[in-house]
């Protein structure tokens, strides 16, 4: 049965994330692993780097040959060969003798240093060192990276690009991954346009599907853009039907009290087992969250701005839990801050307000932004973060330390994508 009474944001997260589990592994092109979570521990089938090499540009010696060198008394090594990178050494460097060697070639027998160029100079039948180097001295061992069948990541880790670049050090061209998620995503009204339809009197531009897949992408899961349904029970009825194989589907619109509000009587009808209709918050308060088929279903509300903050509070958790990342990883970080403005609230429910933060002097600095409507879309750029203001609370004061959720690292704002008028 859905929850009539109007929840706490806390309570809502908590009934969505108890709902959703993590999805199943898939195997995919290392490439297309990005943003997601391994599903398996991953150790490489060699040493990593896969011999003895060295970190300079030089000559491969015998430590034991640049005893006491020096400018003015330089140590003379005959030279037998050049070892460029990704060739094999021929010959075994012996006492008085070195070889020529590069970056990354592989260390020759005998050897046990390297003396970087810049410390060597052309001599007669020869070459002349002019430092000593410690045995060790410039080179990298092989397995000193990751050894052979050592472990080095494991399952649940969120594969980036330094996660990327060690796999395909491991030669590992697939790795097994937790399924990215396709996302749904469906607009309701009859006011609604196209991008590239005529906006003629009485209409509005879908704007919400476009915040919304850049949602959706932002979280490494997939947006399938199932267009607008017109305001009758049949439209939505067969929009949302056609949504049902995606992992999770996000509606916009029609979740209110108006006239035009299907998407509760639809889902109803459809069996969905809807877990509750409101959340006590600004911007936001519709918005209808239960269990299609077995798939999360988020009815998210139509105004621009309660639509992403609703997403970023409810679906962005639920996917990230689907898609395998840690409890850590669900929410966005909240963070201290201190309140650059005076600030006023109705204090009937949580407001969250859009914020520029920015750090400075080891602490953050929240400014919210003239323009809080539910409608006003301007107000989530130049914007990162979301300041929140508790129920019962009505004004607060500049300095205050506030609570501020971080919609994007702090600084990321920019000097303003457009200008924002003060408060
Ligand atoms: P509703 O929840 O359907 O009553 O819509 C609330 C407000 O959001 C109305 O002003 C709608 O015009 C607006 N709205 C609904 N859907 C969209 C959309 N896809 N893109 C932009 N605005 C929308
Ligand atoms: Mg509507």
């Amino acid at each position: 049965m859905a929850e009539d009474r109007m929840l706490t944001v806390e309570e809502a997260q908590e009934i969505v994330l108890d709902s959703v589990s993590v999805s199943g592994s898939v195997r995919v092109p290392l490439p297309d692993a990005q943003g997601l979570v391994l599903a398996e521990d991953v150790a490489p089938k060699f040493d990593v780097p896969p011999h003895d090499n060295s970190s300079v540009d030089g000559y491969a010696v015998r430590a034991a040959d640049t005893a006491g060198a020096s400018t003015e008394s330089p140590q003379r090594l005959e030279v037998l060969e050049e070892i460029p990178a990704g060739t094999v050494p021929g010959e075994t460097v012996g006492p008085g003798s070195t070889s020529r060697i590069m970056t990354g070639a592989i260390l020759p027998d005998g050897a046990d240093a390297v003396v970087m160029v810049e410390n060597t100079r052309q001599g007669d039948g020869g070459v002349e060192i002019l430092k000593t180097v410690a045995s060790g001295q410039n080179v990298r061992y092989r397995g000193e990276d990751v050894k052979k069948g050592q472990n080095v990541l494991f399952g649940g880790a969120v594969i980036g690009p330094g996660e990327i670049g060690l796999l395909a050090a491991f030669q590992r061209s697939q790795v097994s991954v937790r399924r990215r998620p396709d996302v749904a995503i469906l607009s309701t009204g009859d006011e609604v346009v196209e991008i590239d339809e005529a906006l003629v009197p009485g209409k509005i531009v879908n704007s919400n599907s476009y915040s919304l897949a850049a949602l959706v992408r932002e979280c490494a899961a997939r947006p399938v853009n199932l267009g607008i349904a017109r305001d009758s029970e049949t439209a939505i009825a067969g929009a949302i039907k056609s949504a049902v194989n995606a992992d999770v589907i996000l509606s916009t619109g029609g979740v209110s009290v108006g006239d035009y509000d299907y998407v509760k009587k639809v889902l109803e009808d459809l069996g969905a087992d809807m877990r509750f209709w409101r959340v006590k918050m600004k911007p936001g308060k519709p918005l209808a969250y239960g269990m299609l088929q077995g798939k999360p279903y988020f009815g998210l509300p139509g105004n621009p701005v309660s639509c992403m903050v609703s997403f970023l509070l409810f679906a962005r958790p639920a996917i990230r839990k689907l898609m395998g990342y840690g409890p850590q990883d669900w929410h966005l970080p909240t963070v201290p801050a201190i309140l650059e403005n005076d600030l006023s609230a109705g204090g009937d429910r949580r407001h969250y307000l859009r914020a520029r933060v920015t750090r400075a002097g080891g602490r953050f600095h929240a400014s919210t932004v003239a323009g809080q409507g539910s409608g006003m879309l301007s107000s989530m750029t130049g914007t990162n973060g979301l300041v929140i203001v508790e129920t019962g609370v009505t004004s607060v004061s500049r300095g205050t330390e506030v609570s501020v959720l971080l919609m994007s690292p702090a600084g990321q704002a920019g000097p303003g994508r457009i200008a924002r008028r003060p408060r």
